[in-house]
C-alpha cells in the first residue's frame, strides 16, 4: 500500500465520526430554507437600489435561522471577511472600550484596530480603547484574565473562532459559550462578538446559538459553499445587525437597499451545499494531517482532534519545504496550474504571504488552497477542497515530491 492508502485506511474512522455533524448541518439549513419559503422567484435579479429583493430577503432569513439569530446582512456588497468584521466593529463610538478575549487578532484586522498602520478610520485613531488577552500556555481562553479586566464599562468582546495564521488551537463552541457566559455575568450588556471565518459548520451548533451577539465571516470560505462569487455575512441580534446595515448602507436605508445584481440563486445554492462542502474540506484536512504526520511533520490539528474550523496547519521548519508544499497546491489547482505561487506583500499583511491555490473564485479558500507568512518555524496552512478525491490527489503529488 502507498502512504497515502495507507493514510486514507487510517483517517477512516475520523471520517466517520463526521458524518452526523454534516448530516444535522444539512437538516438544518434545510428547515431554513422552508422557513423562509424559498421559491423560484427568489432567483430572479435585482439591480439599482435593489427595492423589494426577495431573494436577497429570504437569503437573509436563510442565514439567520440557520444560526440560530434573530437578524442577518448577507450581501455581495461585502468585500471579504475583513470588510464584514469591520462593518461589525462599527458598533463602537469613540469612547468605548474593546477587548479581545482570544489574543491578537488575524492579521488583517491589525490595521482595523490600529495596532499597525496609520490609517485614520482605525478603532485606535477614532478614540476607541483596545485591549487584549492573550491566550493561556493551553491556547484556551484566560477566564481568570477574563474576570479581572472585563468590567462594566466593556462595550464589546472580540473572539476569534478560528486560528487564522497562527499555531494555536482553535476555540470550541462549548469553550465560546463558557467564555460568553462568563462576560455576560460581569457585564449582561456587553456585546460578544465573534469572527466566525472557517468555522461554519464544523460542528453543529453556531456562536450564535450559544449567546454571541452578533458574528462575521466570509462568503468565499465556508457559507458559500465554493459557489459565492464574492460577499460577506453579519449575523445577530436584530437592533445590532440594523444598526450594522446602516454602517455599510446609510442612516435610514439599512439593509433595505443593496441590489444582488442575479447572485440570489448561487448565494442561496452555496449556502444549501455547505454543509457538505466544508464536510469534503475538513475529510481533506484530517487525510492531509494524517499525511503529514506519517511524514514525520508536526501537524495542527492532530488526525483525530475535534476540530471547530477547517484549517490544517503543518509545521515545515523550513522555508524551501513550505514552498515546495504550496509549488504542490497550486500544480494540483483546476485552474492557473501552470503557475508557481510566489511570496510577495500582501495588504494587510505584516509578512510576506505565499497565497497558492489556482481558484475559480479569486481568493476563494474553501476552494483547495494554502496560504503560508513567510517567516519562522514556516507553518503552511491548507483548507479547502470541493471534494476529498481532489485533497487527496494533490496530497499525492505533493508525497511523491517529497519522497524523490
Ligand atoms: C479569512 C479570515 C479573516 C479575514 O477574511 P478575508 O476574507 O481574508 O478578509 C478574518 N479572520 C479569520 C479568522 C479568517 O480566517
Amino acid at each position: 500500500m502507498s502512504l497515502i492508502e495507507r493514510a486514507r485506511a487510517a483517517v477512516g474512522p475520523v471520517w466517520e465520526q463526521h458524518y452526523a455533524t454534516r448530516k444535522d448541518n444539512q437538516a438544518k439549513v434545510l428547515q431554513a430554507f422552508h422557513a423562509a419559503r424559498v421559491g423560484s422567484h427568489c432567483f430572479h435579479d435585482s439591480t439599482g437600489y435593489g427595492y423589494h429583493d426577495a431573494g436577497r430577503d429570504a437569503l437573509e432569513t436563510v442565514y439567520a435561522r440557520a444560526m440560530g439569530a434573530e437578524a442577518a446582512l448577507v450581501r455581495p456588497q461585502v468585500v471579504s471577511g475583513t470588510h464584514a468584521i469591520t462593518l461589525a466593529l462599527g458598533l463602537l463610538a469613540p469612547g468605548d472600550e474593546v477587548i479581545s478575549l482570544s489574543g491578537p487578532p488575524y492579521d488583517t484586522l491589525q490595521q482595523v484596530i490600529g495596532t499597525t498602520g496609520t490609517s485614520k478610520r482605525s478603532l485606535l485613531q477614532r478614540g476607541i480603547r483596545y485591549r487584549e488577552i492573550a491566550l493561556n500556555d493551553r491556547g484556551a481562553v484566560d477566564l481568570d484574565a477574563v474576570g479581572s479586566v472585563v468590567s462594566k464599562q466593556t462595550r464589546m468582546v472580540l473572539l476569534q473562532r478560528s486560528r487564522g495564521y497562527s499555531w494555536r488551537p482553535s476555540l470550541d463552541i462549548a469553550a465560546l459559550q463558557q467564555v460568553i457566559a462568563l462576560v455576560k455575568s460581569i457585564n449582561p450588556d456587553c456585546i460578544c462578538f465573534v469572527d466566525n471565518c472557517y468555522g461554519e459548520f464544523v460542528e453543529s451548533l453556531e456562536p450564535t446559538d450559544v449567546g454571541a451577539d452578533i458574528m462575521a465571516g466570509s462568503l468565499i470560505k465556508n457559507p458559500g459553499g465554493t459557489l459565492a462569487v464574492s460577499g460577506g455575512y453579519i449575523v445577530g441580534r436584530r437592533d445590532l445587525v440594523e444598526e450594522v446595515a446602516e454602517g455599510l448602507t446609510a442612516p435610514g436605508l439599512g439593509g433595505r437597499v443593496g441590489p444582488t445584481f442575479g447572485l440570489s440563486r448561487s448565494l442561496l445554492q452555496g449556502f444549501f451545499m455547505a454543509p457538505h462542502v466544508v464536510g469534503e474540506a475538513l475529510a481533506g484536512a484530517v487525510l492531509a494531517a494524517q499525511v503529514f504526520t506519517d511524514l514525520g511533520y508536526e501537524v495542527s490539528p492532530l488526525p483525530a482532534a475535534k476540530r471547530t474550523d477547517i484549517i490544517q496547519a503543518v509545521k515545515f521548519n523550513n522555508k524551501d519545504a513550505l514552498l515546495a508544499f504550496c509549488a504542490g497546491i497550486q500544480r494540483a489547482s483546476a485552474v492557473d496550474a501552470h503557475y508557481a505561487p510566489i511570496p510577495d506583500a500582501m495588504p494587510g499583511y505584516a509578512d510576506e504571504v505565499v497565497m497558492a491555490g489556482g481558484t475559480f473564485i479569486q481568493g476563494s479558500s474553501i476552494e483547495l488552497s494554502a496560504d503560508a507568512p513567510m517567516r519562522p518555524p514556516y507553518i503552511g496552512y491548507l483548507q479547502g477542497g470541493f471534494s476529498r478525491e481532489h485533497v487527496e490527489v494533490a496530497l499525492q503529488g505533493i508525497v511523491e515530491d517529497i519522497q524523490e
